[in-house]
Parts: C-alpha cells; sequence; structure tokens
C-alpha cells in the first residue's frame, strides 16, 4: 500500500505527522487528486487557535486551498480526465435541505468542508467527489490557481452590494481577504480604493500592490481621514476583520453599503444602530457567497487578475506550522504549502 507522510490536526491547536495510506477511489463520483499547493487560509490559523474560532474533525488532514492534476478518475465522473488541473470548492452541501432548495448553497443546513469536516489538502493526494472540483485551465500558473477558493468567497461577497464605476471603496483589513477584495474592486471599476491596516507590513504590500490609499487607524483618524478623502464617505465599506462593524459604518457615506466578511465568533462589538437608521446604511452578512465558483473560474482564466502577488513565502509540506506561524505573527501575508516537496 503507498502511504503518505502527512500533518494530521489533533485539536487544541496541534498538528502532528503521520503515515496514512494514499487515497483511493471509493465511490463512483470520486476523483484522486495529486496535490501540487495548497494555500494556508485565515481559517485554517482559526482551527489551529487555542481555544479554536473555527470547528475542524480531530484526527483529519486540513487545509482547503489546494490546486492539483487529476490522476484517477471513479467510474462515474463525466468531464474530468487524468492529467486535467483542478482546485477545490470545499463546500459540501447536500442539495436536498431547505436552504439548499431556496438556492442558498452556504446555508445548507448539512453544510461540511474539505479540510474540516474531512481529509483536505495540505497533502501529496486528496480524494474528493467531483461536485467539489472545477477543471481550470493549464494557462492559469499554478500559484494563482491556488487562490481559487478564498477569491471565490470576494467573488460571491461584492456580489452583494450594489457597485457602479467610480464608486469609492473602504476596506478594513489588509490581509490577504481585503487585498482580495481591493484587486476585484480595481476590476470592478471601483474610483478611490482605500485599504486599513494596523499592520504597517502589510500596508506596505497594499503599496507595492497599487492601493490608492492605505491608512493604519492607529496613526489617523480612519473615519476623519476617509471622509476628507472622499467628501462624503465611501460608497461601499468591507470589514474583512470581522469585528469592525462599528468603525465601518463610520466609514460609509449615507445612503452606503457595508459588507461584512470576516468571522470573529467570539467578538462582540458595540454597534451604533442609530448611524444606521439615521444615515440609511445598508448592511450586509457575506458568508463565502452564493454559488460563486463558476465566475472564480472565469476571473481567474481571464487572467486580468494575479491574486499570487500575494505569496510572500513558500514551505515544504514538512513546514506547515512554521508557515502558519508566519501568517499569525504576522510576518507573511499569503503563504503556500508546496505539497509535493517534504
Ligand atoms: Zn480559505
Ligand atoms: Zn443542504
Amino acid at each position: 500500500m503507498q502511504t503518505m507522510f502527512v500533518p494530521i490536526f489533533k485539536g487544541e491547536g496541534r498538528l502532528e505527522y503521520e503515515e496514512r495510506p494514499v487515497p483511493q477511489i471509493d465511490q463512483p463520483t470520486d476523483v484522486l487528486v495529486k496535490i501540487e499547493a495548497c494555500g494556508i487560509c485565515g481559517t485554517d490559523l482559526n482551527i489551529l487557535a487555542v481555544p479554536p474560532a473555527h470547528k475542524a474533525t480531530p484526527n483529519i488532514i486540513i487545509g482547503h486551498e489546494g490546486v492539483g492534476v487529476v490522476e484517477a478518475v471513479g467510474s462515474g465522473v463525466t468531464g474530468l480526465r487524468p492529467g486535467d488541473r483542478v482546485v477545490i470548492a470545499p463546500r459540501l452541501t447536500c442539495g436536498q435541505c431547505k436552504y439548499c432548495r431556496r438556492g442558498l448553497d452556504n446555508q445548507c443546513t448539512n453544510y461540511s468542508t474539505i479540510g474540516t469536516a474531512i481529509d483536505g489538502a495540505f497533502a501529496p493526494y486528496l480524494r474528493a467527489p467531483q461536485s467539489a472540483l472545477y477543471k481550470i485551465s493549464a494557462s492559469v500558473p499554478r500559484d494563482d490557481a491556488a487562490f481559487f477558493e478564498p477569491l471565490s468567497c470576494v467573488v460571491g461577497s461584492v456580489a452583494r452590494a450594489p457597485i457602479q464605476a467610480g464608486d469609492n471603496v473602504a476596506i478594513i483589513g489588509a490581509g490577504p481577504m481585503g487585498l482580495l477584495f481591493a484587486q476585484a474592486y480595481r476590476l470592478l471599476g471601483a474610483g478611490r480604493i482605500i485599504v486599513a491596516d494596523v499592520s504597517p507590513y502589510r500596508l506596505s504590500v497594499a503599496e507595492e500592490m497599487g492601493m490608492d490609499v492605505a491608512l493604519n487607524p492607529a496613526q489617523v483618524d480612519l473615519p476623519q481621514a476617509v471622509h476628507d478623502l472622499t467628501e462624503l464617505g465611501a460608497d461601499v465599506v468591507v470589514d474583512a476583520v470581522g469585528n469592525q462593524m462599528g468603525t465601518a459604518i463610520k466609514l460609509a457615506r449615507r445612503g452606503g453599503h457595508v459588507i461584512l466578511f470576516g468571522l470573529r465568533p467570539h467578538d462582540n462589538p458595540p454597534i451604533n444602530q442609530y448611524t444606521i437608521t439615521r444615515y440609511d446604511l445598508t448592511i450586509h452578512g457575506a458568508f463565502v457567497g452564493l454559488n460563486p465558483f463558476e465566475q472564480t473560474i472565469q476571473l481567474l482564466e481571464s487572467r486580468r487578475l494575479q491574486p499570487s502577488q500575494l505569496i510572500t513565502h513558500r514551505v515544504p509540506l514538512s513546514q506547515l506550522a512554521q508557515g502558519v506561524e508566519l501568517m499569525r505573527s504576522g510576518k507573511g501575508m499569503k503563504v503556500l504549502v508546496e505539497t509535493s516537496s517534504q
């Protein structure tokens, strides 16, 4: 039996390496993927936090931002062949519950995901149902394709609030997700894009990427600065942190839209409800987007966006924990795990 040496999530922030069998085709709809690389996500940091800020099943392989090549397919798989490059849409939805039947696939009551409930992609091989895989052109560089899943969350979330050419956008949080929002809004024709973060390192990456304005709320009065720059306030504000709604509503213009994207389950920020009502703000909760995958493939294949600019470090599979630490400490922006190198 072929085996692979892989990091296993042991609960309480622990990763331990074990020899595991290389997965085999089991169901007719299974696909075996040779994983080339897998990005470390904020979700992985949350899974590995103590106490955890995201649930995951102990004894599984985590990782869901994988890109790889089809190695073998089950007898019932159509449209995918060995040699095809694929990316992972990690949500596993039932298609049968009341939410699935209403088209709210992200609210499936039987929702689970690859890399949190079942084995994920921090491994040389992954077995996944065909429904969770999307074919992507080999012309998309591996490192850009590795952003399929986080980019899909952004594609799904920008769809929530109307945006017109020239609209000013403010984004709180200049981590990988905030900067993917910034790239997406630039393509959507935003006027001024303002990103804010308390990390000078992240702000410098934002500036290197050509963002118009990068502000540090520890150094400037953020609401004042945004109003000075935009006169009325931002047309659209994104909270990519998860506890910044109080600030976000101060950055929006009257009648503006706020997208709440970040997830911080342990935080309870105070909100000034009066501001929302008095200034006619629209607040959108946006959890990973509704069926955003086809458009995300099209966007990546268009090559009009190069998310791999955000990769600051690459680590072999044997150094997953070090990669996680690089992101947690804020010393790295996006860390890519190269799963084929040990
Ligand atoms: Zn992710
Ligand atoms: Zn469902």
